[in-house]
């Protein structure tokens, strides 16, 4: 799939965005934050214009319905942004991670249960399937995944252990030409409407996380059902439920990468998939100060719009100053990932500060709007209960601190 011909026909731009995909790739060696290439700009600009007249229209009412965006999805993979670092030979946009976060942050923006989905899908699912897989898994359960109608989801986490994923007690065992897998994965993103799923178990108990092998598993399929749909906090238009495998028999030949190397695909996997949830918590944290800043112009108090009073300006300036320089973090993750330079413990900084940006922003916004910040009226309610998963998921803040210490501790020895 061309992206950039299908963000063509979608939406009037300059040529700038139909230049050549090299331009994209080069992205990574610009130095200047601001001066993003003319495609990434174009790229930016378009998601922006969806996901305000596409998604942040609907956003209030699939939260409160907790209704999966169907057709969102399915014109968010029409605009190239389901299969978005996927080469074109596979049906992807071919391009970068830079490119990446900044769909996120902007489709985020407009709706983060579409943000979740949409990195959930992009990063924790296609990712390792485009790093790890051979040319018949990427033809299988690759390229039918990238228009937007089929997604996937990425089954680690156990009702047992999260943080400690090596702990993992789902079994893989060979019998014949198949893999039978046996247990629970937990908290799964779009596993109501997933076509497919990459999966963890423990093929060799004996050698711990390095009997941990990783597969790909089409659903529906037998032995494999699911749990009931978490009730949650925010991001309600994303379901999360239990896998639940009982004898579950894969083909053989739908093990992801070598015995054992389970582990080391779900932890590289994590580490491109914090540039994402920290794209997500920055595009939460510019919605809420968007919404802060729209409801401060308007909001009368004492005879004046209460963006006059310093307060509410100290909280603007503060939300602002967290928010570029969560901007900053991720677009530096993401470049160092596209220059292909270790990436691990930027992405870790980035996640870790743009979620509790995420937060804090969301936060003040509810401070700035006072009663109607309270009341699901207005999104800054949303924002909130939005932002604070992202504190959570794909490594929780604690997690991500042990990260960055632990790589930093190594540059001082
Ligand atoms: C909405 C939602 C969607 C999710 N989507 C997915 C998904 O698609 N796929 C998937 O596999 N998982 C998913 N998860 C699971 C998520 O990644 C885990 O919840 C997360 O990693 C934390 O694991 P846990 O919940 O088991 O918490 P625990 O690991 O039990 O942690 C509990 C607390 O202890 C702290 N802690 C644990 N270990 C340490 C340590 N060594 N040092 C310091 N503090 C520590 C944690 O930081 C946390 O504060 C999702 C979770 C949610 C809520």
């Amino acid at each position: 799939m061309n992206c950039f011909l299908n963000l063509s026909r979608s939406v009037q731009r300059p040529n700038g965005l139909l230049r050549s995909l090299k331009q994209i790739r080069s992205a990574s060696v610009l130095a200047d934050n601001d001066q993003l290439p003319d495609t990434h700009q174009m790229l930016r600009k378009t998601c922006a214009e969806f996901a305000a007249n596409e998604l942040k229209p609907i956003a209030h009412d699939i939260d409160k319905e907790k209704r999966y965006p169907t057709e969102q999805v399915k014109k968010m993979g029409d605009l190239g942004l389901m299969g978005m670092d996927i080469p074109e030979q596979y049906s992807g946009a071919g391009m970068d991670y830079l490119a990446y976060a900044i769909a996120m942050e902007e489709i985020s923006r407009g709706c983060a249960s579409a943000g979740v989905i949409m990195s959930a899908h992009n990063s924790l699912y296609l990712g390792p399937i485009k790093a790890w897989g051979n040319d018949a898994q990427l033809e299988q359960y690759v390229k039918p995944f990238t228009g937007g109608t089929k997604v996937g989801c990425f089954a680690l986490s156990e009702p047992g252990n999260g943080s400690d994923a090596g702990a993992a007690s789902t079994t893989a065992r060979l019998d014949g030409d198949h893999w039978v897998l046996n247990g629970t994965k937990a908290w799964i993103t779009n596993s109501y409407e997933a076509s497919a799923t990459v999966v963890f178990a423990t093929t060799d108990k004996a050698q711990k996380h390095k009997g941990i092998s990783a597969f790909i598993v089409p659903m529906p399929t037998p032995g494999l059902t699911l749990g009931k749909k978490e009730d949650k906090l925010g991001i309600k238009a994303s379901s999360t439920a239990n896998l639940i495998f009982e004898d579950c028999r894969i083909p053989k030949e739908n093990l992801l990468g070598e015995p054992g190397f389970g582990f080391k695909i779900a932890m590289t996997t994590l580490d491109a998939g914090r540039i994402g949830i920290g794209a997500q918590g920055l595009g939460i944290a510019q919605a809420s100060l968007d919404c802060a800043i729209a409801y401060a112009k308007d909001r009368q108090a004492f005879g004046s719009p209460i963006n006059k009073l310093q307060a509410v300006q100290f909280k603007l300036s503060d939300m602002a100053c967290r928010i570029e320089a969560s901007r900053l973090l991720v677009w530096r993750a993401a470049r160092l990932k596209d220059a292909g330079h270790n990436f691990i413990k930027e992405a870790a900084m980035a996640k870790l500060f743009a979620s509790e940006t995420a937060t804090y922003a969301a936060h003040q916004a509810m401070q700035v709007l006072g009663g109607m910040g309270y009341v699901s009226d207005m999104p800054a309610e949303r924002h909130y209960r939005d932002a604070r998963i992202t504190e959570i998921y794909e490594g929780t803040s604690e997690i991500q601190r042990l990260v960055i210490a632990g790589r930093l501790l190594k540059e001082y020895d």
